[in-house]
């Protein structure tokens, strides 16, 4: 079968799927209020449906799977989900994008069901400050389940970092974390979203300068992966960990766009920043609806547009990013 490509030959070999809205961390730059019930919202993916999800884009080319959400692990059935991705032949990778708080109890656990990277979610080193981006008092738990993801086997985390202005004066602290650790810390520059323009004024830091830092360091950029997510990797020979910057806007940030999204009703999304969702859902009902859903999956990927326009201020359905997955 011919693999996923849209109109500008993207070929898309990452999927991006949420498995909840629910999150138990309330992130400034995110849902600063907390998680909020929407009575109106169906229910999310069963196991059954995003193992049909996993089979259909796993025969499209897509070869790797992010869980997100929401809070992916608030799922008690997180452990099947790896386990029903895992029995899809096509898919190699299976990563999650977690804010840690159940990573010291299940790291284990979940790479036997199949977890293959795990991505924390970790805006400071300061347990203060931590517990004041968060609202959750749960530093140390984060700390230590990263060192369980070692422990378990992963032969590397990923720590995302939200870039804030406050992070200039953290930048030297997070470096020497990584000086003997194999950690990826990848900063990621603040998007506005559809309800936070005023606090994205107030905090919004370019990664274009914390650039201009780590080349002034001596770290230099190396080649990434097909697969791999939109992060320019930097390494430097006097420190074990790397860093990873992603940009979204920068000019060229769309260019290599390899990912798709799921929300956690079933919902196709385009982009981070799409504006509609489509419905994948009443194909996910039974196995034999498989080519009639890869089908809908292809013939609206043409609609997929060149760039996120968020240049224009332009912030779509991503009211915050909880909703179908950052
Ligand atoms: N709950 C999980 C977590 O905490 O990692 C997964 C979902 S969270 C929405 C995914 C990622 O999006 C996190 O690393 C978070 O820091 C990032 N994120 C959320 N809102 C953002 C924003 N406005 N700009 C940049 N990154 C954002």
């Amino acid at each position: 079968m011919l693999p996923l490509a849209d109109t500008f030959q993207r070929k898309f070999y990452y999927l991006r799927l949420s498995i909840t809205d629910v999150c138990n961390f309330r992130c400034t730059y995110c849902l600063p209020d907390g998680y909020k019930p929407n009575k109106e919202r169906s229910a999310f993916l069963s196991v059954e449906e995003i193992s049909r999800v996993a089979k259909a884009f796993g025969e499209l080319g897509t070869s790797k799977i992010r869980l997100t959400g929401g809070e992916p692990s608030m799922r008690r059935d997180f452990t099947e989900i790896i386990t029903a991705i895992h029995d899809q032949p096509a898919i190699k990778q299976i990563a999650m994008t977690t804010n840690g708080y159940r990573l010291a109890k299940e790291a284990a656990n979940w790479r036997m069901a199949g977890l293959t990277s795990v991505n924390v979610s970790l805006d400071s080193l300061d347990a203060r400050q931590f517990q004041q981006i968060t609202g959750q008092n749960k530093f140390q738990e984060v700390m230590a389940g990263i060192d369980a993801c070692f422990d378990a086997g992963f032969p590397t985390v990923k720590i995302n970092v939200v870039l804030m202005k406050h992070l200039t004066q953290q930048l030297p602290t997070f470096l020497a974390w990584i000086k003997h650790r194999s950690i990826q810390l990848r900063f990621i520059e603040l998007m506005e979203t559809g309800e936070g323009s005023h606090y994205f004024n107030q905090h919004h830091l370019s990664g274009e300068q914390i650039r201009g830092q780590l080349l002034a360091m001596g770290w230099q950029r190396r080649a990434s992966e097909p697969e791999a997510g939109p992060a320019q990797i930097f390494s430097h020979p006097d420190y074990q960990g790397e860093i990873g910057l992603i940009m979204p806007y920068d000019k060229h940030f769309c260019e290599s766009c390899n990912r798709l999204r799921v929300s956690a009703i079933g919902q196709l999304h385009l982009c981070l920043f799409g504006e509609n969702g489509i419905t994948l859902r009443d194909l996910l009902q039974s196995d034999t609806q498989q080519t009639a859903l890869q089908e809908r999956i292809r013939i609206n990927l043409i609609e997929k547009k060149q760039t996120h326009f968020l240049h224009q201020g332009m912030t779509g359905l991503a009211r915050n990013l909880s909703y179908i997955g950052g």
